[in-house]
């Protein structure tokens, strides 16, 4: 297949993902640009990279979200391409848009294909029309709270409003009853609005207790797509991922089998091109139906790395190099093992409340079956800007029983001093029956979840 080869990387990102984006780089021989905003001067990224420029103050909105500064630092650069990591600028078409027309390759799918995945109603539409099983809901944007009436009566309580260009677990709205739905409604719209620059809301059925579950794909230009299998995502707080698996320990090989067969011939169909994730809740009865796609690489991607063996983040560059998943793949996907991840967030583990500071004493476990991603160090400072996410502990072993053994073995021995951290948190969790049986569903931390407030 024709393919180019990358000389310059600029990396729009921060944080463990920025360093986990050098590390590939460095691996395959290419160059890297650093972006960082002064209260980042010190970090990981900004010294592991071989270039840095500062493209703003601290406030994302003038820095890891300035397009015009991220571009700006790009042509100075002389980079090839531009790769967004996760959140901020990664699933923004215009961004991409820009890049191209700037003659820079940005490491993720089309323009006109991040658009449309990215409006989540939209990409709901499309996944049915493929044989996607979806939430019963409505068809589009609802034009009002008298539509969201009709169509919560026609599918039945409880429903959930979601924002259009909703993500991060936010403008999300149970309703239980028709007297709250105009009052929620206003709500997140308004939420919608401030948060996405969109107050556009559609509405599904809401599962009391369901599993998240997410199948993560590669495609490359020439519309050759593979699932590099599921992760299991319900242990969540706040409608945020906290714990991460792979395999799901709901989901059969037939199971599996049959939803990678769907979604290769949807995504291909699709022009979808580079990593990218496709999300299902499963109901108490075991059935899954598409929620979301993620058009980027997304936190919970070690899990996967482990239990294929693919690096897909490397994956991620060659094929925007132009390579076939043919050329990048060793041969074909195989799962083997079991991986978790924990996210250890700078947080109070009573409160969950994010704790900035700074770290006096940081000691990382190690050992047979362990990885972590992380940007911290001692005596570096957590800022208050940005998310609370330190570093991912990543375990592995032969059985979940065995990555379960590892995990704890290595909580225990990862040490953070100065700031409050998850990982009391994930202990609980590791040790708790239920988890360690493999019974559990989004609901499950609210067995942990700080004691209500007197008054
Ligand atoms: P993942 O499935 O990769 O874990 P998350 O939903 O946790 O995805 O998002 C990853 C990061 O991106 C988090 O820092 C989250 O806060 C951020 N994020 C995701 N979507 C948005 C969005 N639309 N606007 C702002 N931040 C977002
Ligand atoms: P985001 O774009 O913010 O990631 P998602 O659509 O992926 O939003 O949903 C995030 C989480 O919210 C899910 O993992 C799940 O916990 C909860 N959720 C979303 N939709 C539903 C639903 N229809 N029923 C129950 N829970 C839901
Ligand atoms: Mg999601």
């Amino acid at each position: 297949m024709p393919s180019v080869r990358f000389n310059k990387v600029l990396i729009a990102n921060r944080g463990e993902i920025a360093v986990r984006i050098i590390s590939a780089c460095r691996e395959l021989g290419i160059k890297t640009v650093a972006v960082y905003s002064e209260a980042d001067r010190y970090s990981s990224h900004v010294r592991f990279a071989d270039q840095a420029i500062c493209i703003g103050p601290a406030k994302s909105a003038r820095s890891y979200l300035d397009l015009p500064s991220i571009i700006s630092a790009a042509e100075i650069t002389n980079v090839d391409a531009i790769h967004p990591g996760y959140g901020f600028l990664s699933e923004n078409a215009g961004f991409a848009e820009v890049c191209e027309t700037s003659g820079i390759k940005f490491i993720g799918p089309r323009p006109d294909v991040i658009r449309m995945m990215g409006v989540k109603e939209q990409a709901r539409a499309y996944m049915r029309s493929k044989g996607v099983p979806v939430l019963p809901g409505s068809p589009g944007v609802l034009e009002s709270p008298e539509e969201a009436i009709a169509t919560a009566e026609a599918i039945g309580y409880p429903v959930i409003l979601k924002a259009s260009y909703g993500g991060g677990g936010r403008g999300m709205r149970v309703v239980h009853r028709s007297a709250d739905l105009a009052g929620l409604f206003a709500q997140a719209q308004q939420e919608a609005g401030s948060a996405f620059s969109s107050p556009n809301l559609y509405l599904e059925k809401y599962i009391p207790a369901p599993r998240h579950i997410e199948f993560q794909l590669l495609a490359d230009e020439y519309g050759n797509v593979e699932v590099l299998g599921e992760r299991e995502c319900s242990i969540q707080r706040r409608h945020q991922k906290l714990i991460e698996e792979s395999p799901s320990p709901a989901v059969s090989a037939s199971m599996r089998a049959e939803i990678s067969g769907v979604l290769r011939k949807a995504i291909a169909e699709s022009g979808y091109s580079n990593a990218g994730t496709v999300e299902f809740l499963m109901d108490e009865a075991g059935n899954l139906y598409f929620i979301e796609v993620n058009a980027r690489v997304q936190v919970e991607h070690p899990v996967t790395e482990f239990v294929t063996g693919i690096d897909i983040v490397k994956s991620q560059i060659r094929i925007a190099q132009g390579e076939s998943l043919a050329e990048i793949l060793p041969g074909p996907v195989e799962m083997r093992g079991h991986a978790i991840e924990c996210r250890i967030n700078a947080e109070n583990p009573e409160t969950f409340a994010p704790c900035p500071g700074r770290i006096t004493g940081f000691h990382l476990p190690g050992g047979i079956g362990i990885r972590v991603d992380t940007w911290a160090y001692t005596d570096c400072v957590v800022p208050p800007y940005y998310d609370s996410l330190i570093a991912k502990l990543i375990a592995y072993g032969n059985t979940r029983e065995e990555a379960i053994q590892r995990m704890r073995r290595a909580l225990g021995m990862f040490i953070v001093e100065g700031i409050y951290t998850s990982i009391p948190l994930h202990e609980k969790i590791m040790a708790d029956a239920d988890f360690q049986d493999g019974c559990f569903d989004t609901t499950f931390t609210q067995r942990y979840s700080p004691a209500p407030k007197a008054g």
